[in-house]
């Protein structure tokens, strides 16, 4: 499938460089790659390389801003969080916190795992959300946009908060399934919920959507504040990092293209 994708950095003159960071500590939540020579029967061994064992084994890809529903069962969640609790804990001891005296760090590990495991990251580990779809009884066939549908997510540079806003044009055929408007939102949320690059996140999502409606067309625009930008860094705030994809009929026909982005309200976003 192909798509057009276009990235402005909306504050003139800023380069984007792949810098380190402080939280590249977070790096040393990372297993030893030689550790997954052992197989998944091995006592003692980290549940993440059991995962990474099954996944390998797929021949699938586990980068930051990939699902790995599939090789976690249900019973194991608990069990990670364990991990990522004790390698942050790690991470906090490098970083010389008394996490033992000072009561404000003494479970911050398990916090960020909590938070990463089941809130922020979550989808990276839970199936797709089950969405309905209907045929298109009415035979629609007029531009529809959702939006704006606040998104929240983290480069996966920094892993710093990108909170943004997202609106989606469909240009349905007679053939095209019908979804329910908050179900966008739903998708959007679960692909937004991984460490993310928005150039990547927005294409993930279109490939979402044009899998699960098929339309004639699909248009997608991104408006995110990355907080890598504004905490660090350049420590602009003000920049925002605006994105689209487009396909079907809105790559082939300017004026569709013109009359979506014209009906998106002007942002306003944060
Ligand atoms: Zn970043």
């Amino acid at each position: 499938m192909r798509s057009k994708v276009r990235a402005i950095w909306a504050s003139p003159g800023f380069k984007f460089e792949r810098h380190q960071s402080l939280l590249t500590l977070l790096m040393l939540m990372k297993s030893d790659p030689s550790a997954s020579a052992v197989t998944a029967t091995d006592q003692g061994v980290p549940l993440s390389v059991k995962i990474r064992e099954r996944i390998v084994a797929a021949r699938r890809r586990f980068n930051a801003n990939d699902n790995i529903a599939d090789f976690i069962e249900p019973g194991e969640f608990e069990e990670l969080l364990n991990e990522v609790a004790g390698k942050m804990q790690g991470v906090l001891e490098s970083l010389v916190i008394d996490t033992e005296n000072d009561h404000n760090t003494q479970d911050t590990a398990r916090r960020v795992a909590k938070m990463y495991i089941q809130e922020v990251f979550k989808g990276r580990y839970v199936k797709a959300p089950t969405i309905t779809e209907f045929p298109n009884a009415e035979h629609l066939n007029e531009l529809m946009i959702v939006g704006p549908i606040r998104v929240r997510s983290a480069c996966s540079h920094h892993f710093c908060p990108v909170i943004g806003q997202v609106w989606i044009g469909v240009m349905p055929n007679e053939r095209t399934n019908v979804i329910g408007l908050s179900k966008y939102a739903r998708l959007a949320e679960w692909v937004m919920g991984r460490p993310q690059i928005q150039e990547e996140a927005v294409v993930q999502l279109a490939d979402l959507i044009q899998e699960k409606t098929q339309p004639d067309g699909l248009a997608i625009v991104m408006e995110a504040t990355h907080f890598c930008m504004g905490w660090r860094g350049v420590k602009d705030l003000d920049s925002k990092m605006i994105n689209s994809v487009m396909r079907g009929v809105f790559l082939k026909d300017p004026n569709l293209r013109r009359e979506f982005l014209s009906l998106i309200p002007k942002k306003t976003s944060d």
